[in-house]
């Protein structure tokens, strides 16, 4: 599964995010085969299409896809350095393969500020330091290394020691991601193999009050910093999340509705995970499930069969293919086929986003 870790400093509502995707979440003994974490919570992808193909398709079952988010509390000034156990929580962020980083833009009295006052600019850059400290002391060991090497001439080496001493130890030492580095195809496979904890994609949640959304200045720098970066912002507040996870569906639906919300905040933190990631979705339908299951964006139909079986992808001769909107606009697979919008592909096709696909396959 694919993994977002949600970092921030203490206080600024990580824990009422988590509980609340988790509680809009999936329970952990629906997972018999996989050991969820305490800290982990697998939540299903939201996906309107998926609703539709059902309501075409009428399956006796209906199962999103889903991905992980991983609370990892305990991130501040000085982890790098040890302090705090840091280290065990930069090791948590090594593990995944997204930051979700949590930025209070919300006033509250009653809620006492790590550093007495709301400034969201300086939080990230507490945050983005102990990130960039971390990588810097990977950074200078990887050069330590390279040095002798480079010396007798090995090209690689001497590659990987420009990249570090040009691009990367620079802009380490202002504390600044490497993902905001520019690269060619060659220093990225480089940078690829450092497991870097600013290379990950990041996505900024901004948890604003409930009025919070606009004319807020705080969610305005949020946003500043994250063009800059090239990062995502989303903003939310966790408080109001909360308290409409708790309710049943048709409160919940009357309680978004007065808000002049179409559906909880939390769906926009899920699919911006999912982007960031850079997954798609293809379908499986048939009267017994439809079903969502998740690639990479650019995965070919044996690798997309892979991801429901291992065998799938080994034994795989064609891939039966309707595009989504074929598959709604032609009411189903039989009227796709019989307006000639139904596609036989083979091991090269790369499976687009929405796909209904059903695959052909020796066992
Ligand atoms: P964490 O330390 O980052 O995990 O922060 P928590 O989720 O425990 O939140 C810290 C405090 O802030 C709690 O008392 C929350 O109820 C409160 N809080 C969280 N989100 C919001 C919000 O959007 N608005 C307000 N007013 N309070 C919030």
């Amino acid at each position: 599964g694919f993994k977002c870790g949600i970092v921030g400093l203490p206080n600024v509502g990580k824990s009422t995010l988590f509980n609340a995707l988790t509680k809009a979440g999936i329970d952990a003994e629906n997972f018999p085969f996989c050991t969820i974490e305490p800290n982990a919570g697998v939540v299903p992808v939201p996906d309107p299409r998926q609703d539709k193909i059902a309501a075409i398709v009428k399956p006796e079952n209906q199962i999103a896809t889903t991905m992980e988010f991983v609370d990892i509390a305990g991130l501040v000034a000085g982890a790098s350095k040890g302090e705090g156990l840091g280290n065990q929580f930069l090791a948590n962020i090594r593990e995944t393969d997204a930051i979700a980083h949590v930025v209070r833009c919300f006033d509250d009295e009653n809620v006492i500020h790590v550093a007495n006052q709301i400034d969201p600019a300086a939080d990230i850059e507490v945050i983005n330091t102990e990130l960039a400290l971390a990588d810097l002391e990977s950074c200078e060991k990887q050069l330590q290394k390279v040095v002798r090497t480079a010396k007798s001439g090995d090209k690689e080496a001497v590659a990987l020691k420009a990249l570090l001493e040009d691009k990367l130890l620079p802009q380490l030492n202002e504390a600044k991601p490497v993902r905001a580095v520019s690269l060619n195809e060659n220093e990225a496979e480089m940078v690829r193999k450092l497991h870097l904890l600013t290379t990950k994609p990041t996505m900024y949640i901004a948890n604003v009050d409930e009025d919070g959304f606009e004319n807020n200045p705080h969610l305005d720098t949020v946003r500043a910093i994250a063009t800059e970066e090239g990062a995502v912002v989303v903003a939310i507040c966790n408080k109001l999340e909360s308290e409409i996870v708790e309710l049943d569906d048709d409160e919940r639906a009357e309680f978004l509705q007065d808000l002049g919300m179409d559906e909880p905040g939390l769906n926009r933190v899920i699919r911006a995970g999912y982007e960031l990631l850079n997954l798609h979705t293809y379908f499986t339908a048939g009267p017994k499930e439809v079903r969502a299951w998740t690639v990479k964006v650019g995965a070919t139909a044996p690798e997309a069969a892979g991801v429901i079986h291992t065998d799938f992808r080994k034994g795989f001769i064609r891939a039966e293919i309707v595009g989504y909107d074929d598959f709604i606009s032609h009411n189903g697979e039989q009227g796709a086929k019989d307006a000639g919008r139904w596609r036989l592909e083979g091991k090269d096709y790369v499976v687009q986003d929405g796909d209904v696909i059903h695959f052909r396959f020796n066992v």
